[in-house]
């Protein structure tokens, strides 16, 4: 049967959104192929259905969004993830970036902090399809060591300073990416672990909304 989110239209404006991201640099076709396929609009309210595929950042409640395409292709490219890589998210909110990622074949393991988007996306029908996709209530900053270590670790909220605890969370060679700075801009880094300390990596400059520290009813 044909999903309404797979309507010819769907897939035109799919296909355009990812001509878009490709153009603003992006090359990996794995991080492609997943974002051609995953439907966004199941991930934004219904009110902003329509604008699904514009390249945009839009709200999703409690004062929080879903990030912009470019920005969620940005992340997993850096993320270089294959089938099976096993990736820890901080910051589910719309699931969105969580959805890319397990198109993608990787294991994720994604914690939110606000009770309310955690259960709105445990009744998200689309995202039963994917064994390979574990939701956590929690607070990223203890990230999630009952699963640890991880191969990845991304962070799709912006702390003020790299968590280096999270560190300790990563296998050796593993690497962390995120968005480091107050609000405003904040500089996208990659974090990896070596035997001797850590390699830090600069890239560009994003916006995200901040990571806060504790859990949130
Ligand atoms: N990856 C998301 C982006 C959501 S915005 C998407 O694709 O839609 C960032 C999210 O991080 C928000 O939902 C916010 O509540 C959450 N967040 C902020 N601080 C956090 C923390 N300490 N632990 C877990 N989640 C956190």
């Amino acid at each position: 049967m044909e999903e309404y989110y797979d309507r010819p239209k769907d897939i035109v404006r799919r296909n355009s959104l990812v001509a878009g991201i490709r153009r603003k640099g992006i090359d990996d076709e794995r991080v492609l192929a997943a974002i051609s396929k995953v439907p966004r609009q199941l991930f934004m309210p219904e009110e902003l259905h329509d604008k699904a595929y514009v390249d945009r950042a839009f709200p999703i409640g409690e004062g929080q969004t879903i990030s912009q395409p470019y920005t969620v292709a940005y992340q997993s490219e850096l993320l270089d993830v294959d089938p099976g890589t096993k990736v820890m998210e901080i910051g589910t909110g719309s699931a969105y970036q969580a959805a890319v990622l397990a198109e993608m074949g990787a294991e994720i393991y994604t914690i939110e902090r606000q009770k309310k988007l955690y259960e709105k996306v445990q009744e998200l029908a689309y995202l039963k399809r994917y064994e390979n996709l574990h939701f956590c209530y929690g607070d990223g900053f203890l990230g999630w060591p009952d699963h640890a270590p991880y191969d990845r670790i991304l962070i799709t909220a912006a702390p003020p300073e790299i968590p280096f605890s999270l560190v300790n969370q990563l296998s050796m060679r593993g690497f962390m990416v995120l968005p480091v700075g107050k609000a405003g801009f904040q500089r996208m880094m990659r974090i990896t672990r070596q035997a001797d300390g850590v390699l830090k990596e600069e890239f560009d400059l994003f916006s995200f909304v901040p990571m806060l520290p504790g859990k949130h009813q």
